[in-house]
């Protein structure tokens, strides 16, 4: 893995706007509700160990991960917070789960037939902390009916030195939508799967994001706090935040070169901008490798607190803008962030590219190193 450090296009990750964006919503939260950073992928490409250090340093109790090996790199730089993987793992690594006490996502019974067999071959020092995952209309993962959810909960009872039944959750696919109908749809299913349970387990979670900043969170006891703790609107810009969420990333770099270039030259791939005049054209040294998406083309960086325009194709690690006069080479460009009154956003450059702001924050590839402030 190659780490762009000799060239000066960084991601810059305000610590500070991540804590108070967290803290922010520990505040709000009930008295005895926990909150766990989710830090899968990259901590959404912020980083994952600096991202979880300012989330404990802002009252998270906990974490959530997408895959272990996610978990396992937070255990290797010291966390001893509980972790959850919130996907489906190889019921073959439940040993090594248990060994670093690692709680998981439990989707179907044969998952935990399996693991009870690789524990057999295994010295229990303590039980696989298990997290039940209920599917109420996400269609992702999960049990499906109360007579399944029975059935798992009597497989948990009966298998105390394998299994501890830690948790129990789902996940809503609109709440971050002003209509609530299929929300409250999934809200009645929730209630239908877990309200007959004599004993709750010690962690009971419905609340991603959106549903932690605009919805009742069904009585439970811990949120999944991904996007916002980012100071990203999980909705876009379809709800109103609660409290003004900062955003964490700025994606910066300098000019290369600038160069007065004819009119009539064409600029990039494709030959797809000619210039109408003469016009300075700055070179700046981030492309589609570094994440920042070839669609970009005809959207605009911040120079000197002004917006320049974005002309011919974005290429591989390349992309040229023009300058409203002459600029010296390593002249700050900003392509997420503020410079002067003006302002990028991760969300603009989503709504340019037709997506959400959660697949360009996780886009930005290895090469671009990440710098904490
Ligand atoms: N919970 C689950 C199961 C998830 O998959 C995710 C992320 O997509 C989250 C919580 C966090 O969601 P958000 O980033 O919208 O807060």
């Amino acid at each position: 893995v190659v780490v762009g450090g000799h060239r000066p296009t960084q991601l810059v990750i305000d610590c500070q706007a991540l804590r108070a964006n967290i803290h922010t919503e520990v505040d709000r939260l009930a008295a005895g509700c926990d909150l766990f950073m989710v830090v899968k992928a990259n901590g959404y490409g912020h980083g994952a160990v600096q991202v979880a250090q300012a989330a404990k340093e802002a009252g998270a109790t906990g974490f959530c991960v997408a895959i272990l090996d996610e978990a396992l790199e937070l255990r290797a730089a010291g966390f001893d917070e509980p972790i959850l993987v919130l996907g489906v793992t190889e019921p073959a690594d439940a040993p090594v789960m248990v060994e670093q006490n690692i709680s998981v996502a439990v989707a179907d019974l044969e998952w935990l037939e399996l693991a009870t067999r690789s524990l057999s071959l295994f010295e229990m020092v303590q039980p696989l902390p298990v997290h039940l995952a209920l599917d109420t209309g996400m269609g992702r993962i999960g049990f499906q009916t109360k007579a399944e959810v029975e059935v798992v909960v009597d497989f948990l009872r009966q298998h105390p030195a394998q299994f501890n039944f830690e948790g129990i959750f789902t996940h809503f696919s609109t709440a971050d939508d002003p209509n609530d109908d299929y929300f409250q749809k999934q809200v009645a299913k929730w209630h239908d799967l877990t309200d007959w349970l004599p004993q709750k387990p010690r962690y009971v979670h419905v609340s991603n994001s959106a549903t932690s900043l605009w919805h009742d969170a069904c009585n439970g006891n811990m949120v999944r706090f991904g996007a916002a703790g980012y100071g990203l609107n999980p909705s876009g810009t379809a709800i109103a935040e609660p409290y003004p969420l900062q955003p964490a990333m700025s994606l910066t770099s300098e000019l290369m070169q600038a160069r007065l270039v004819p009119a009539g030259s064409s600029v990039s791939y494709g030959a797809t901008y000619t210039l109408p005049e003469d016009e300075w054209i700055g070179t700046v040294s981030v492309g589609y490798a570094d994440g920042y998406p070839r669609r970009m083309q005809g959207f605009d960086v911040l120079v000197d607190g002004q917006r320049c325009e974005i002309v011919g194709r974005v290429c591989m690690d390349q992309l040229m803008v023009r300058l409203p006069h002459r600029y010296p080479r390593r002249t700050k460009v900003t392509l997420i962030g503020q410079d002067g009154h003006e302002r990028i956003t991760l969300q603009d450059i989503a709504d340019y590219c037709d997506t959400i702001h959660y697949e360009i924050a996780c886009g930005f590839t290895t090469r671009v190193p990440r710098v904490y402030r």
